[in-house]
C-alpha cells in the first residue's frame, strides 16, 4: 500500500536537516551534501553512518518527487490530526482491517469520514471523489498494486579523451536491489508465492458501504495479489534490499558534458519482483589541456614559428589517439585553421568528425645574438624586397 509505515516513524524533513517548507532547491543542496558525508565508501565500516545513508536517501527519493512529497505532507497531516482509526500510536497496521478508501494513494478511513470526525475533508470530498473519478477498481489498482522501481540518478566525471573515444566506467550505487537471497520473490528461497486466494490474484475486493459499492485493497495481500506464507528472512518478504552495487556502465563515443545515459532496469528495484526503474548516469567531462570540441570536430591550436608559415612545413600534431602529420603550404597567414579529415570525435553513425588546427605564431621572448643578428639582416632584406604589411593603411 501507498504510505508506508515508515512515512509516519521518519521525519524527512528532519533526517535531511530542512524546514517541512524547503524548496526543492534546498532539499537537493542538503541531500548531496549529506549523500557525500555518509556515503558508504567515505565510511567504510561505520554501520550508523550506513543506516543514516539509507534514512536519508530514502527522504529525498521522497522529497525530491513532487507528487510523493504531496503525499507523504498529506499522510503526515491526516495522522498529526488524529483522523486515523487509533488516535494514538499506529492505527492497528495499514490494511489491518476495516475499510480503507484510496485517494492518491493516501489512506482515509471511511468510518471516521462518515461519523463526521473528519476536519476539512469531509463528507463532500469524499462524494466529489467518487463522482469524479469512475469506478473503485480503477482508483484503487493503482495505488495497491506491486509497483515498477524508482528511477535513480546518478553522475560521473571522465576525462575528455575518454568521453570523446568512449570507455567503460565502474559506477558504484547504493539502493534498493533485488534480495539475493529470494531474487526478489520475497518467498523463502525454495517456497514461491501463492495466487491470494480471497481476491483471487486481483488484490482488491468489492464490498457494499450503504448505497455505494466499492473496491478496496484486499486486507489478506495487502493488494498485491500474492500471498507469501513462508517470507524471505533476509529482506522480510518485500523482494528488496538496499546495498551497493558496481555497474560497469559503457559510456559510448562522443558523449559531451552534462549528456543523460540511461540504463534501462539498473534502477530500484521493485517490491516482490515487479519490474526495476532506470538508471540514469549524468556525465562530466574535464577539459582537456589542448583540445576542444564543437560537436564531433576536435580543435586545436598549435604553435608555429613564423619562418615555418613563410617557407611551409610538415608538423606534427597530436590527436586523441597518437598524432598527424600536417603540411603548412609556403605563405600561409597566421591564424589560418587547417582542416584534417577524419581526425576528430568518432560518431556513432560511423566515421569522426575532423580535426581543425589553428595556427598560431610563437614569439621568442628571447634569442641569442646570432639569431637576433640573423633577424636583423632578415628585417632589412625585408624592407628591401619591398614587402610593407601596413601598406594600404592610413590612406
Ligand atoms: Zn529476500
Ligand atoms: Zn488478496
Amino acid at each position: 500500500m501507498a504510505p508506508q509505515r515508515e512515512w509516519l516513524e521518519h521525519d524527512f524533513y528532519k533526517d535531511l536537516g530542512v524546514a517541512s517548507d524547503a524548496s526543492a532547491e534546498e532539499i537537493k543542496k542538503a541531500y548531496r551534501k549529506l549523500a557525500r558525508e555518509l556515503h558508504p565508501d567515505a565510511n567504510p565500516g561505520d554501520p550508523e553512518a550506513e543506516e543514516r545513508f539509507k534514512r536519508v536517501s530514502e527522504a529525498h527519493s521522497v522529497l525530491s518527487d513532487p507528487e510523493k512529497r504531496k503525499e507523504y505532507d498529506e499522510t503526515r497531516a491526516m495522522f498529526a490530526g488524529g483522523r486515523f482509526r487509533g488516535g494514538n500510536g499506529f492505527p492497528g497496521g495499514f490494511g489491518g482491517g476495516g475499510t480503507t478508501y484510496t485517494t492518491g494513494g493516501a489512506d482515509f478511513d471511511l468510518g471516521d469520514l462518515f461519523g463526521g470526525t473528519g476536519g476539512s475533508g469531509g463528507i463532500g470530498d469524499l462524494f466529489e471523489g467518487l463522482f469524479n473519478r469512475g469506478g473503485g477498481t480503477q482508483r484503487t489498482s493503482t495505488a495497491s498494486r506491486p509497483r515498477r522501481g524508482k528511477d535513480l540518478e546518478t553522475e560521473t566525471t571522465l576525462s575528455f579523451k575518454d568521453a570523446a573515444l568512449g570507455t567503460t566506467v565502474p559506477l558504484r550505487v547504493t539502493s534498493p536491489s533485488p534480495c539475493t537471497t529470494c531474487h526478489g520473490s520475497g518467498a523463502k528461497p525454495g517456497t514461491s508465492p501463492r495466487v491470494c486466494p480471497r481476491c483471487n490474484g486481483s488484490g482488491f475486493v468489492s464490498r457494499n458501504q450503504g448505497a455505494f459499492g466499492f473496491s478496496e485493497p484486499c486486507q489478506d495481500c495487502q493488494g498485491t495479489g500474492s500471498r507469501i506464507d513462508d517470507p524471505c528472512t533476509d529482506c522480510s518478504g518485500t523482494g528488496v534490499k538496499v546495498r551497493a552495487r558496481t555497474i560497469n556502465v559503457r559510456i559510448p563515443a562522443g558523449v559531451e558534458d552534462g549528456q543523460r545515459i540511461r540504463l534501462a532496469g539498473q534502477g530500484e528495484a521493485g517490491r516482490r519482483g515487479a519490474p526495476s526503474g532506470d538508471l540514469y548516469v549524468v556525465v562530466h567531462v574535464t577539459p582537456h589541456k589542448y583540445f576542444t570540441r564543437s560537436g564531433n570536430d576536435l580543435r586545436v591550436t598549435l604553435p608555429v614559428r613564423f619562418s615555418e608559415l613563410v617557407l611551409g612545413a610538415t608538423v606534427s600534431v597530436p590527436t586523441l589517439d597518437g598524432s598527424v602529420g600536417v603540411k603548412i603550404p609556403p605563405h600561409t597567414t597566421d591564424g589560418r585553421t587547417l582542416r584534417v579529415r577524419g581526425r576528430g570525435v568518432p560518431k556513432r553513425s560511423g566515421g569522426a568528425g575532423d580535426l581543425l588546427v589553428t595556427l598560431k605564431v610563437a614569439v621568442p621572448d628571447k634569442l641569442d645574438e646570432a639569431a637576433l643578428e640573423a633577424m636583423r639582416a632578415y628585417d632589412k632584406a625585408e624592407r628591401e624586397s619591398g614587402f610593407d604589411p601596413r601598406a594600404d593603411w592610413g590612406r
